[in-house]
């Protein structure tokens, strides 16, 4: 494994991460997620990403169970998870309770966070989306003051714009708060402008790290959409229904078919292909996988040694492959 800085940050992170969207708490449970973090963290990984909204809470709570059944030194890794949608409509319509980023909200989502997870702090604290309606100071200190209290050790932002990350961490540095340290947007070859062309001045001027989402996007950069729907794919969840115009989209698949000529060239999947491209940007701390299966983490953790091979000519081939619709 390679290990990369978050950033300016002193923290290192697995250059290959795992994570629990859609997946834990609907299609693995707790045997699953063990044999899963099991087998991530022999290929090195260190960082595993979750959220508070992730299956409402119940994804913090199996990947606490399958920590403390694994058993691992806390000191050999890092934990993440995210606030903004807060917990469904468990409190109705509290106010206070959802879609903030507000200090009421944020001081409690922590602690509920902790207690599901079983763990003294979390190591990445970050918020899951920006909240126009909470001034930014308030947000700001709420962020540093769980810092402070030794319940996160990091924060950081989810889709927030190159201008609010800016103003967000101008802010700390005003104040002599804690910063903020990275960001977790989505980026995969149909997912690139934000990371490439938006940021592209925040990670000199502020030292930002990134953690990258759906590396493969969603799977359809595995291929596995280009005749329909499989039956245990993400997409045939009927929670996950709204996906399909995108996943199915055809000049997407007729891509990612090409892609598989360049795969089988360089003797890998698609999927490797897919993931191996992310790890090239230097400007990524970890690449956050997902995985529904155990076989699809052995597959995907290889995408290191693939990324290793992928020489400027073959960049330019995927590059050429793709086009610049997605840029
Ligand atoms: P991907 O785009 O890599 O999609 C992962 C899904 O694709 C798997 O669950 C699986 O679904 C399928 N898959 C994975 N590997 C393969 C393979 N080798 N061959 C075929 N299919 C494969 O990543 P995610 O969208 O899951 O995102 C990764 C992580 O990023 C999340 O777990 C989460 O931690 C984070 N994230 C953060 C967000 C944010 O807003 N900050 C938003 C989304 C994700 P299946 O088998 O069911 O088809």
């Amino acid at each position: 494994m390679e290990y990369r800085r978050l950033g300016r940050a002193g923290l290192k992170v697995s250059a290959l991460s795992f994570g629990s969207w859609v997946t834990y708490g609907n299609q693995v449970d707790e045997r699953g997620a063990i044999d899963m973090m099991s087998a991530a963290r022999d290929y090195g990984v260190n960082f595993f990403d979750n959220a508070e909204v992730y299956a409402v809470g119940q994804s913090e709570e199996l990947m606490g169970a399958a920590l403390k059944k694994l058993g691992w030194d806390r000191l050999t890794y890092v934990v993440s998870t995210k606030f903004f949608w807060g917990l469904g409509n468990q409190f109705g319509d509290g106010v206070n309770a959802k879609n903030t980023l507000n200090r009421k909200y944020l001081m409690q989502a922590i602690d509920g966070s902790l207690r599901r997870f079983g763990l003294d702090y979390v190591d990445i604290v970050y918020c899951h989306r920006p909240d126009p309606h909470t001034p930014l100071e308030e947000t700001v200190y709420a962020m540093h003051d769980m810092i402070a209290r030794g319940k996160a050790l990091y924060w950081g932002t989810s889709e927030w714009s190159a201008d609010e990350i800016r103003a967000a961490w101008q802010i700390a540095d005003r104040h002599h708060l804690h910063k903020p340290v990275v960001e977790q947007p989505q980026y995969n070859l149909f997912h690139r402008r934000r990371v490439e062309q938006e940021y592209a001045r925040l990670y000199a001027d502020i030292g930002l790290g990134l953690t990258t989402w759906s590396p493969l996007a969603s799977g359809l950069l595995s291929g596995k959409y280009a005749q329909g729907v499989p039956a245990d794919s993400r997409a045939s969840l009927k929670s996950m229904a709204w996906m399909q115009e995108q996943l199915l989209d055809r000049q997407r698949n007729d891509i990612v078919i090409k892609l598989a000529g360049v795969a089988k060239e360089l003797g890998c999947t698609t999927a490797q292909l897919a993931i191996a491209w992310c790890l090239k940007n230097p400007n990524v701390s970890s690449v956050i996988t997902g995985a529904s299966r155990i076989a699809q983490v052995h597959e995907n953790m290889k995408a290191l040694e693939i990324s290793a091979q992928m020489t400027p000519e073959v960049m330019a081939r995927i590059q050429a492959t793709v086009g610049d619709a997605y840029a």
